[in-house]
């Protein structure tokens, strides 16, 4: 390689991604130089690390860019403050990082799984899935974690070599494992275990803050539930007596604190008892990052509340019947008449049935293109959809 500026900071040659790896990583992450590779297999870059190449090709993806578009709870039209897919995976993987730092696990790797975690969500979230789940029942179902592993394996095409993305084993075997969590003999490695942690401490807390913030919730009920109630009584004890956005907000702040702080603290232990020596060794104890008993049961009780009082609210459930029927409609449409379809879609019918690209196709769609494709399919509605949407 040659010899870049930086490699002469601090007046020593920079080292390569596994020396480095090698210097900074705790014996029990995943190293770099132990990567069982690609499923088609390439050379090495001469100065980014496999997990660092995952992450990159990750973020250059068509399905990276649409997360931007995608519902995470809340549609675009209750305001803009909301989480979106792509925001909510920058703090799944900004809260992944702190944890693999302190852990000194590998944080390209846990970047690379976190931008991919959410990667397979329709248009619309849980609506959207649970509407495509129905209409490919007979092909097997679908969920958004088997497609984000439909998306990076065959369905991105960036490139000449290979069909997909060709991350690493490690990346595809992270997400595989959220599918089947347990699948017998082995534990996912750590770096898996901080993203799934992650995902939880961080959906707990944002779905909490955008339901306040579109009124469909208030401060003082939320106070009511265990962990929000002692997170405010924690803020408290600091002396800070607040009210309203600004108690909200330190409070929100507590909870992620608290949570990374609770799960550090047990997995710094496991960990120093257990004297791992390897991310294998690691693979056959039971799960490290994993919150405490109290907190998991104080966590349990929020999303209990937050299902029946947030996810099943009546304007986000009218969202949803819209939302499914026009998916719905979409689907038979397709299915019905293949030429409405893309080029590559129609294609790709002749291999996967003309069911599943269908489904591949929507699933691909932004809210804001469902939304387009739909009024370009049927223009003034569909029955039991009252009028598509405008302006869009
Ligand atoms: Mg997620």
């Amino acid at each position: 390689m040659a010899a870049l500026a930086r490699d002469f900071f601090m007046g020593t040659r920079l080292s390569s991604t596994e020396e480095r790896e090698q210097a900074l990583l705790a014996p029990y992450a995943m190293h770099s130089a132990q990567s069982a590779g690609r499923e088609h297999p390439e050379p090495d870059h001469p100065y980014r690390g496999p997990f660092q190449r995952d992450r990159d090709r990750i973020t250059h993806s068509a399905a990276y860019r649409r997360l931007s578009c995608k519902t995470q709870v809340f549609t675009g039209e209750l305001g803009d403050y909301h989480r979106t897919r792509l925001t909510h995976t920058l703090e799944v993987a900004s809260v992944a990082r702190t944890i693999g730092r302190a852990l000194a696990l590998n944080e390209d790797l846990i970047e690379a799984l976190a931008l991919v975690h959410d990667l397979g969500h329709p248009p619309f979230g849980h609506a959207g899935e649970d509407l495509l789940d129905e209409c490919l029942r007979d092909e097997g179902g679908f969920s958004h974690n088997a497609q984000a592993l439909r998306i990076v394996r065959e369905l991105e095409t960036r490139y000449h070599d290979f069909p997909g993305l060709n991350l690493t084993r490690e990346v595809l075997e992270g997400q595989a494992t959220r599918i089947a969590h347990d699948t017998g003999q082995q534990r996912p490695l750590l770096e898996t275990q901080v993203v799934e942690a992650a995902d939880s401490i961080t959906y707990d807390t944002h779905d909490a803050d955008d339901a306040l913030e579109f009124g469909l919730l208030a401060l003082d009920e939320l106070l009511t539930i265990d962990l929000w109630a002692e997170a405010a009584q924690r803020v408290r004890q600091r002396g800070a007596a607040l009210e309203g956005g600004e108690l909200r907000r330190a409070v929100l702040h507590e909870l992620i604190d608290w949570q990374v702080s609770d799960l550090l603290d047990r997995a710094s232990q496991r960990l120093a008892e257990g004297r791992f020596d390897s991310a294998q060794a690691v693979r056959q104890a039971e799960l490290i990052i994993v919150a405490s008993e109290d907190l998991a049961a104080r966590k349990k009780d929020l999303e209990g509340f937050l299902r029946s009082r947030v996810y099943q609210h009546p304007s986000v459930l009218m969202h949803r019947r819209e939302a499914q029927a026009a998916l719905r409609a979409m689907f038979e449409a397709f299915v019905a008449q293949s030429e409405l379809l893309p080029e590559s879609f129609r294609r790709r019918s002749s291999v996967v049935g003309i069911r599943r690209s269908v489904g591949d196709y929507l699933a691909g769609m932004t809210d804001r293109f469902a939304w387009r494709e739909y009024k370009r399919l049927f223009g003034n509605g569909v029955p039991g959809l009252e009028t598509p949407k405008a302006d869009i």
